[in-house]
């Protein structure tokens, strides 16, 4: 398992300034940006080959970028349908395998909807699922974060609380924090820097330290209702209170990645990497 050695910032995909073409020019101007990695962005497909994934992974290691993935929109470890859930694994358990090629650190994805199931069912069709991906990717000796992502709209599965429970189970799970989804999520709530830090702390208090050492955020602008998430925005359209999140961040010494997914793609992980480093 790779172990940061501090909080590094990602673009989600690549750079919208890249001159040329392809994840590899994106990687490579990533680091002119001076930020610290990228997120491949599988969520209409996994787009990077295998014979792809040496160049990747030689790229990220020379220049010390962090990689990591979002694996397909398409996934519902809730659905109804057997060969449907278990295109969803395999669809995770492949974007993990190619994330761990490319020499990469975690695997996000969202994991299902409640489909108005009752939620301890839904659960358990989860975690039934999270077993069998862990289990393809120990028997190919692939150490890689799985990373359930915090739900944007009340229609998925995936609270805070639901994650943490979830992660409790299985070595190598933690969530994927969202922070835009978590305040979208619940229409407004988790804005503020006690709420901020009421997330951090009950992740030391029910995972370890180990789950601050080793964070995996998203975090961009959001428009949200009711229901959740509407769309992503750039982080100064948005009211996100980004300055105290950064701030929370700084104050519990974490180590990991923040993704920012703002359709300005770098200006935002930028403007996040310079908070938190100035
Ligand atoms: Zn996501």
């Amino acid at each position: 398992m790779i172990k940061p050695s501090k909080l590094n910032f990602l673009t989600s995909g690549i750079p919208l300034s890249t001159k040329k073409p392809g994840t590899l020019e994106g990687l490579k101007q990533v680091k002119k940006l001076d930020l610290d990695g990228m997120e491949l962005e599988f969520v209409h497909s996994i787009h990077v080959t295998k014979e792809k994934v040496p160049e990747v992974s030689k790229i990220a290691k020379e220049n010390n970028l962090m990689i990591s993935c979002h694996a397909p929109y398409y996934i519902n470890l809730n659905a109804k349908e057997k060969p449907k859930w278990h295109a969803s694994i395999s669809y995770i358990v492949q974007s993990a395998k190619i994330t761990y090629l490319c020499n990469g650190y975690s695997v996000c994805f969202h994991p299902a909807y409640y489909m108005k199931d009752d939620h301890r069912l839904v659960y358990d069709k989860v975690k039934e699922a999270i077993k069998l991906i862990l289990k393809e990717l120990k028997e190919n000796n692939m150490e890689i974060w799985v990373r359930p992502e915090t739900a944007g709209k009340i229609s998925q599965f995936g609270n805070i609380k639901e994650l943490i429970d979830l992660s409790s189970e299985f070595e190598n799970v933690l969530p994927c924090i969202d922070w835009s989804h978590l305040h979208a999520y619940s229409n407004g709530k988790y804005n503020s820097t006690e709420e901020f830090r009421e997330v951090l702390s009950l992740m030391e208090k029910k995972l370890g330290k180990n789950a601050l050492n080793n964070v995996h955020f998203h975090c961009q602008g959001v428009q949200y209702s009711e229901k959740g998430e509407k769309n992503h925005v750039n982080l100064k359209d948005s009211d996100l209170n980004y300055k105290d999140l950064v701030k929370v961040w700084k104050e519990f010494k974490l180590k990991g990645i923040v993704t920012c997914e703002s359709p300005n793609i770098e200006e935002d992980a930028k403007l996040l990497k310079e908070l938190y480093y100035k």
